[in-house]
């Protein structure tokens, strides 16, 4: 699933390719793409004439905004891909869901073999609130720059285990399954230690790994793991999964102190870690 690494990196990618762009017709080849519209017809109509001006993102949302200050809204969900296409006359991948043509340089196509991923197009800010789930996240590890006193208060705040405070998108936003295990492993802190128990000392390395594996994640250009269902604007992969230290690495040693990585369910979710030396 595409996490903040994976999303900033596209949204990096769109800046170059599409910002300046006009949409000359959209086509919807599946409507569950765009359920959030009452049609896909509606969907179309909201975009075709309009410019993109800016990319942004907002915990795993893009943000793609329009001259007259809408938003079209694309959430990758666990499989979506963004493909860029030079020409209308490339071939289409299979799971080819929404097709934007521009006006100058060829489309850009939404990919999605499973289908939990989305675009909507959200009106401009003053009819009200975009949606619920962008209004409540919470700060953004890369782009919201705190002093670790201020994250320990924010942690604090919380008695709760530290793998679900940082999934937990109105904490933190953008931090998934994947990177949570790699931040801990960075930090040498448990998946299950309180987030209201840590040491001072211990507050600093989590605030560090995290900022340091996200940073470093973005400049490999993501993790693309044997399913490779994250493929970056272009359609390669990332490299970041090379340099995982715990996620996915059961049964192998630990790079740091050769104990053997284990892997504990909770939740529906695989826990990756260190007994050793997360502590
Ligand atoms: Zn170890």
């Amino acid at each position: 699933m595409p996490e903040l690494p994976e999303v900033e990196t596209i949204r990096r990618d769109l800046q170059g390719e599409v910002v300046g762009r006009k949409i000359k017709s959209v086509e919807v080849r599946n409507g569950r793409t765009v359920r959030r519209h009452p049609s896909a017809k509606h969907f179309r109509a909201r975009l075709e004439g309009h410019t993109i001006k800016s990319i942004d993102r907002a915990g795993k949302y893009l943000l793609l905004g329009l001259e007259d200050g809408q938003t079209l809204v694309v959430h990758l969900g666990m499989s979506g891909q963004l493909q860029r296409a030079k020409s209308a006359k490339e071939t289409k991948a299979p799971h080819t869901h929404a097709v934007i043509t521009f006006t100058q340089g060829g489309q850009l196509r939404f990919v999605d073999p499973r289908t939990f991923g989305e675009m909507f197009v959200s009106a401009a800010p003053e009819d009200g609130p975009a949606l619920p789930e962008l209004a409540h996240l919470g700060f953004d590890p890369l782009e919201d720059v705190m002093s670790w006193e201020k994250f320990w208060v924010l942690l604090s705040a919380h008695r709760s285990g530290l793998k679900a405070l940082l999934m937990d998108q109105e904490f933190v936003a953008g931090i998934g399954n994947m990177y949570a295990d790699e931040i801990l492993f960075a930090a040498g802190l448990r998946y299950d230690r309180l987030s209201n128990s840590l040491s001072s000392q211990e507050v600093r390395r989590l605030y560090r790994a995290m900022v340091e594996t996200l940073a470093e994640a973005v400049k490999r250009r993501g993790s693309s793991l044997a399913d490779e269902q994250y493929r970056d604007l272009f359609g390669e992969v990332g490299d970041y999964q090379d340099q995982h230290q715990a996620y996915d690495r059961e049964g192998q040693a630990c790079r740091r102190c050769r104990a053997t990585i284990v892997k504990v369910k909770s939740g529906g979710r695989s826990t990756y870690f260190c007994d050793h030396c997360q502590v």
